[in-house]
């Protein structure tokens, strides 16, 4: 697979991203070497309750793959198979942190097997440096005023600041 031109295949890699972190990114990092084009997907998912509205995420994330000229980033409704497919990509990209995220994406991926037999999933498994974080232990953290300037990309750093009226440094 080449970074660019004919013979690349595109693949989604779905989420809230609310807000993008580094273990997001690393994810990120490895996928668009894999396939030779990726798509961050972020979910507009009206039903959850975010911290950051899917413009805010949209641009942050965008922001934090701002030198990755294979990623685009995008925001979706619905189902993400069908997402999927009207992208044409040939994957959804899952990452995979512990033991407690494998039941759930494990489930999820069989049910979009079902839904659509013609898109794979691909995990991959998280650096070992990211394992423990997640966006929500992120935002809990900032909001108490911790420092999260190694778990996040610096535009995040500042977009929760400024969401929860800490001082810029
Ligand atoms: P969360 O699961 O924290 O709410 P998202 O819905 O934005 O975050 O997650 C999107 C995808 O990224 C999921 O496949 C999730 O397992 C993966 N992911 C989240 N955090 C990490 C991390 N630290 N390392 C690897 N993958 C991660």
């Amino acid at each position: 697979m080449s970074d660019e031109g004919q013979g690349m295949h595109i693949a989604v890699y779905p989420g809230s991203f609310d807000p993008i972190t580094n273990g997001h990114l690393d994810v990120i990092e490895r996928a668009r070497h894999l396939f030779g084009r990726l798509i961050v997907a972020v979910a507009v998912d009206a039903g959850k309750q975010h911290l950051f509205d899917v413009a805010e995420r949209v641009a942050m994330a965008q922001e934090a793959c701002r030198d990755m000229p294979q990623v685009q980033v995008d925001s979706f409704e619905g189902l993400v198979v069908e997402y999927a497919r009207s992208r044409g990509a040939v994957a959804i990209v899952k990452g995979l942190r512990a033991v407690s995220d494998f039941e759930r994406e494990m489930q999820m991926a069989m049910m979009n097997r079902c839904l659509a037999p013609e898109l794979h999933t691909v995990f991959l498994v998280a650096h070992t440096e990211y394992t423990f974080l997640s966006s929500s232990l992120v935002k809990e953290v900032a909001r108490l005023g911790g420092d999260i300037e190694d778990l996040v990309p610096a535009v995040v750093c500042r977009c929760l600041r400024e969401k929860y009226g800490i001082p810029q440094l």
